[in-house]
């Protein structure tokens, strides 16, 4: 109920408006977001990498209907990956990107064009884009414009939500040999039509969709925090006859970081989303309907001040 109203407000200009407004809202954002530009970010990124982890950048920034940000968005990321090519880290840090950041809601013409340059940037960096996925919405646009970009840029990967009622589907079409699938419980407010509502019931699609990948010929990215999940994925990698390498768990900035040294100890590859930007609203509300308990840690801080 709490994670649907905030999923609501995510989106609305004037609540934006109103949580940006706080003074405190800083301080709490700073548990999920790297910070606000790119020298935040690359601190982030050699902390991490120090220790044994791997990452992917996200420039934070979505559904914009302004072609100059979309622009200066593929800018902003091609400056990050010019910056990481001397660092040498390879695919120890890719980047994500949101096709609603360069343009999908403009033209989808525009938004390939803007993905393929930030492809190319990773190329030259010798690492590789991954596509988030949004709303159910933009899943056809998004999986034509992966097809497109793989043409010239073969490690393209993209997320996957095991909510969506299609994504079983999705899955069996994308689990081919050199496919990176990055696969995800999902963030969005999204119709009983589409999408499973109980969170057992996207809990088991989680699970068949995970089983697919692993059945698969492609290299699966299982992106939870959940522990059930993560202790199915090593038996379905066991039954599967997968070695470790030949898949990743992934999780968010800030979020059960003890888990992800604990798995990357036991010599899992472990990659960490890495926010950073000022535009963070809606990635930050995001994060707080995903768990009440950050809804109090918010409201916490504004009364302490
Ligand atoms: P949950 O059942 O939500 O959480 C399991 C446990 O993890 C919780 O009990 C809690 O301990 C911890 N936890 C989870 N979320 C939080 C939080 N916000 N704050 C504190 N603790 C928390 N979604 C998309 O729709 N599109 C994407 O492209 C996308 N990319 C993602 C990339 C990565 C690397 C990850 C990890 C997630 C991504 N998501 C994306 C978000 C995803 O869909 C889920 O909303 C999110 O991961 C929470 O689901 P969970 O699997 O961790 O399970």
């Amino acid at each position: 109920m709490l994670g649907s109203l905030l999923l609501a407000v995510s989106r609305s200009p004037l609540a934006r408006r109103a949580v940006s407004g706080f003074p405190v809202t800083r301080h709490v954002v700073d548990r999920f977001v790297a910070g606000e530009d790119a020298g935040d970010a690359l601190r982030a990124v050699r902390r991490l990498t120090d220790a044994r982890l791997t990452v992917t950048l996200d420039h934070l920034g979505e559904e914009t209907k302004d072609a100059r940000a979309a622009a200066e968005t593929v800018k902003a990321y091609v400056t990050m990956l010019d910056t990481l090519r001397p660092l040498g880290l390879g695919d120890r840090a890719e980047v994500s990107v949101k096709l609603s950041a360069v343009g999908q809601m403009l033209d989808d013409r525009m938004a390939l064009d803007h993905a393929r340059e930030v492809c190319a940037a990773a190329r030259d960096a010798a690492t590789t884009v991954t596509l988030d996925m949004e709303d159910h919405t933009t899943v056809d646009s998004t999986l034509s414009i992966l097809r497109d970009l793989r043409e010239d840029f073969p490690s393209t990967g993209v997320a996957i939500q095991a909510y969506l009622h299609r994504s079983e589907q999705d899955l069996r079409e994308l689990s081919r040999e050199g496919s990176r699938v990055r696969l995800v419980k999902g963030a969005y407010r999204e119709p009983a039509t589409v999408a499973h509502q109980k969170k057992t019931e996207v809990d088991k699609a989680y699970v068949r969709c995970l089983r697919i990948l692993m059945e698969g010929k492609g290299y699966p990215m299982v992106a939870t925090h959940d522990d059930r999940l993560i202790s199915i994925t090593e038996l379905l990698a066991d039954e599967a006859g997968r070695s470790r390498d030949s898949f990743e768990y992934q999780m968010l900035y800030g979020i059960r970081t003890d888990k992800q040294e604990a798995l990357a100890a036991a010599g899992s590859t472990v990659r960490v989303y890495v926010p950073y930007g000022d535009d963070w609203y809606g990635y930050f509300m995001r994060r707080l309907a995903e768990r009440p308990a950050n809804v109090a840690f918010f409201l916490r801080s504004l009364r302490s001040k």
